[in-house]
């Protein structure tokens, strides 16, 4: 016995508004950012600091608890690691770009983890491991990953 079944398939892209809670943590993460400061969170036992904050502490496996041990740092670090790219991000067309982009791998003062962002104003051959930069925040903030534009060299 066979069935017949048609398929139709349509080409092109299907754009779906959706809205979703990112946790207590990061809502407190994400309402620094939009005041242009960057806090973490400490685990009460090792003394390890956050960017972004965490319920768990991922050594001790302690909980931080949510209405404690938040640090305030500054919006400056060092770049720990970094890659050059021809593609663009955060664009899922992923489209070549003619000048490349240099993504870096910030660890803020005070913290013992790093963040993902655009390097910005600066050659690639400039670019060392171990330099000073700090953030370039968006002029109009709206509590989200984007309030920070990427990083500059101090
Ligand atoms: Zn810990």
């Amino acid at each position: 016995m066979s069935e017949e079944k048609i398929v139709v398939a349509n080409k092109g892209l299907v754009r779906a508004e959706f809205a979703f809670w990112v946790g207590q943590y990061m809502d407190k993460f994400y309402d620094a950012l939009e005041n242009k400061k960057i806090i973490g969170n400490k685990c009460p036992k090792c003394g390890d600091v956050f960017v972004p904050p965490r319920k768990i502490c991922g050594k001790c496996n302690k909980t931080i608890p949510l209405d404690q041990n938040w640090v305030d740092l500054p919006d400056a670090g060092v770049l720990k690691n970094y890659t050059i790219t021809y593609y663009k991000i955060n664009d899922r067309a992923s489209r070549k770009v003619k000048k490349p982009q240099i993504i870096g791998m910030v660890q803020i003062d005070g913290s013992n983890t790093a963040i993902v962002y655009r390097l910005l104003d600066i050659e690639p051959e400039k670019v060392k491991i171990g330099m000073k930069v700090k953030v370039q925040w968006e002029e109009k903030t709206k509590g989200d990953p984007s309030d920070i534009k990427g990083f500059i060299r101090v």
